[in-house]
């Protein structure tokens, strides 16, 4: 159809210029590599982040897009620190959800306690307005002017503490390309005024994930409801090695 919006299999979406990259990003190679379009929405700039500007991050975000393969890319401006489950929020990414029409879509986690080393609040708040959008987007009498939609599944990166991944996703023949993904925010990872090394943090949890499996590198997810299973075998995962 001419003039038709692409639909997506799966939409990532995060607050933050980095949140899919760092949560999901090997997983979005993976997938793209398989042959499935992915897109990427950012509610905010990330303007309030140490290092960059929202213009920086935004250039940053289009290099590790680019990289991980996905072909859209958009970002909202709702305000870095200012992410709060209401119902205009719900509405604009619900609008999302009826533009792109994606089967699965990725968000951070919906719950988390607050305070340094713990969960971001704006992405604990994206992980609800998105739960909720979901919702919202399958309602007949939202927005007469799009089309109701309904998305299969919703899968949460950014594990809070102490919780345990419902799946998790073997990423150790996509982490170079993940790592180069990573790299591309170059104000956040690559910054020589923070003293954090991201990058270490990452890879750590990435193994971490990966010996749940038996893998050298993974990321995992977790769903706020039970997986509709129709092939017990198609969730078993491949037969482990044997070395
Ligand atoms: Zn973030």
């Amino acid at each position: 159809m001419p003039g038709a919006v692409k639909t997506y299999d799966i939409l990532a979406i995060g607050a933050h210029p980095d949140d899919v990259e760092v949560g999901s990003g090997g997983v979005l190679i993976r997938m793209v590599g398989m042959g499935y379009r992915v897109g990427i929405v950012y509610l905010t700039r990330g303007e309030m982040g140490t290092g960059g500007t929202a213009r920086i991050r935004k250039k940053e975000a289009e290099r590790a897009a680019e990289i991980m393969g996905a072909d859209l890319l958009e970002h909202f401006d709702i305000g870095d620190t200012r992410v709060f489950d209401t119902y205009e929020n719900r509405g604009l990414v619900a609008r999302v959800l009826r533009k792109y029409r994606p089967a699965i879509v990725l968000a951070p986690h919906w719950e988390g306690h607050t305070g340094k080393r713990q969960s971001h609040a704006d992405h604990v708040a994206t992980g609800r307005i998105v739960l909720n959008a979901a919702n919202l987007a399958n309602l007949k009498k939202f927005d007469q002017r799009s089309e109701p939609h309904e998305v299969r599944a919703i899968f949460h990166y950014f594990l809070p503490i102490g919780v345990s991944p419902t799946f998790v996703v073997d990423i150790t023949d996509y982490f170079d390309r993940w790592l180069e993904a990573l790299k591309a925010h170059r104000s956040q990872f690559l910054n020589p005024k923070k003293t954090r090394d991201y990058l270490w943090t990452l890879e750590t949890m990435a193994r971490s994930f990966g010996s749940l499996i038996g893998v050298k590198y993974a990321q995992g997810f977790a769903c706020s409801s039970p997986l509709h299973v129709a092939d017990l075998l198609a969730v078993a995962g491949p037969a482990r090695r044997v070395v």
